[in-house]
């Protein structure tokens, strides 16, 4: 039966009177890749979401599955490659929702700019190595003047050339809602507006399940598991924060905004990947789709409600500041955002990064003292492989039981 809110009653109905293997709290990109591994392991395997599923972060994205080329300015290679390589594969299983495209880095010469005619060259060779891309979509070089055509009204000022290299196109929700699907035809029980209020224990004092409350109708129940991970992204901690035992925080969420205009007031002719040229270390993406183009993003840390972070006067400054140093030609103002979104990294505190850019996307997966298994970081592109890893974890912690 299709997943739907009959068979969100049948599957409340099931958690409450059955013990699982494991129930995965969170039905964003992480809890739905887990979910799905999980599921095709033939596991017992329930997930629950507090809102919709991928209100959160996953539907808040820049909404590309990318090796993060960014990277290879600081030749963090093993971190690219194991991306890089994902992007094809997610493409294949998922070819109407993730789909690649030729997009353009422009190269110029300025004060802090990530790349240099000379090291642009070596990065998206690398790039091209890494994720093993075939030579239909290997990268090219195009000339300044051909730079301008795509991006009509790009600074011009300093620039050298354009490198037009393969990434991938993606609807972050609905890639998130397909793979819902695809775990709950493999058996996974899945139900959303459920929240984790509470953890149970059993007489060790470890978690063997979830206390929770259906947001529909009110009422609270206990979900039985041999194994609950933490998928929350961005409220990871307060997921851990509820156990017994006082857990450090680990979590330092950024937030991301990005803005949409009418294609005419940006007309680029495919997606721009490029500096702020506010000599800020940050990158800026501009991608034009269904005759709108949308820009961003921002990297701020972030404290604040998790569920709906607001966007302020100080993101809409920065990003038109941003996108009109690199578009001088299109002199963007309040006046032509037609809308926005804003979404929260889900980052690990890292010991020593001094500006949110420079923190490490990759993920981290930490178990309590009392069984709680929690993943945090990572990017919607790598949703596979934090599957894998937690399924290894996820696996010793069962075959110990
Ligand atoms: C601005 C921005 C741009 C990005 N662009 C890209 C990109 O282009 N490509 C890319 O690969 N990555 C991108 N990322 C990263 C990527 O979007 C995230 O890493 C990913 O979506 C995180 O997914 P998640 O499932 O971990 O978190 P979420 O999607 O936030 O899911 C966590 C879920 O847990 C639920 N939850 C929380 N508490 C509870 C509870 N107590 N009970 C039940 N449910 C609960 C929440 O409601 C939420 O739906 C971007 C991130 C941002 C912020």
């Amino acid at each position: 039966m299709k997943l739907s809110a009959e068979t969100r009653t049948e599957n409340i109905d099931w958690l409450q009177n059955n013990q699982l293997d494991l129930l995965v709290i969170g039905g964003g990109i992480t809890g739905a890749g887990i979910a799905l591994h999980a599921s095709a392991k033939k596991m017992a395997v329930g997930l629950i979401e507090m809102q919709d599923f991928a209100a959160g972060t996953s539907s808040r994205s820049t909404k590309l599955v990318h090796g993060g080329l960014r990277y290879l300015k600081n030749f963090e290679v093993e971190l690219v490659a194991n991306v890089a390589r994902e992007r094809a594969i997610i493409h294949h299983n998922a070819p109407h929702i993730v789909q690649p495209r030729k997009m353009l880095l422009p190269v110029y010469d300025e004060q802090d700019a990530s790349f240099t005619d000379f090291s642009a060259e070596i990065a998206l060779q690398l790039y091209d190595q890494l994720g093993e891309v075939s030579d239909e979509w290997r990268y090219s070089l195009i000339p300044k003047e051909e730079v301008r055509k795509e991006a009509p009204g790009i600074k011009e000022e300093g620039l050298i050339k354009g490198g037009l290299y393969l990434d991938y196109l993606n609807d972050d929700a609905r890639l998130t809602i397909s793979i819902l699907k695809t775990a709950h035809q493999q058996g996974a029980k899945i139900a959303n507006y459920v929240k984790a209020v509470g953890y149970l224990y059993d007489e060790e004092n470890r978690i063997n399940g979830v206390k929770v409350a259906d947001k529909e109708t009110g009422e609270t129940f206990s979900i039985y598991a041999r194994v609950v991970v933490n998928a929350t992204g961005p409220w990871s901690d307060e997921t851990r924060h509820m156990q017994k035992n006082r857990q450090e925080s680990r979590m330092l969420p950024t937030k991301g905004v990005h803005f949409v205009v009418d294609h005419s007031r940006l007309p680029v002719k495919r997606t721009i990947y490029t500096d702020t040229g506010l000599q800020d270390h940050r990158m800026l993406f501009i991608i034009p789709r269904n005759g709108k183009t949308y820009f961003g993003t921002t990297d701020t840390p972030y404290e604040g409600d998790l569920v709906d972070p607001k966007i302020t006067k100080e993101d809409v400054t920065y990003l038109l500041e941003a996108i009109n140093m690199r578009f001088p030609g299109a002199n963007l103002t309040l006046a032509d955002i037609e809308t926005g979104w804003s979404g929260l990294r889900p980052l690990i505190q890292p010991e020593d990064a001094k500006d949110p850019s420079d923190i490490s996307r990759e993920h981290e997966i930490f178990i309590s003292e009392e069984g709680l298994v929690t993943i945090g970081g990572g990017k919607l592109t790598d949703y596979r492989l934090m599957a894998e890893d937690t399924l290894k974890t996820i696996e010793s912690l069962l075959d110990k039981k």
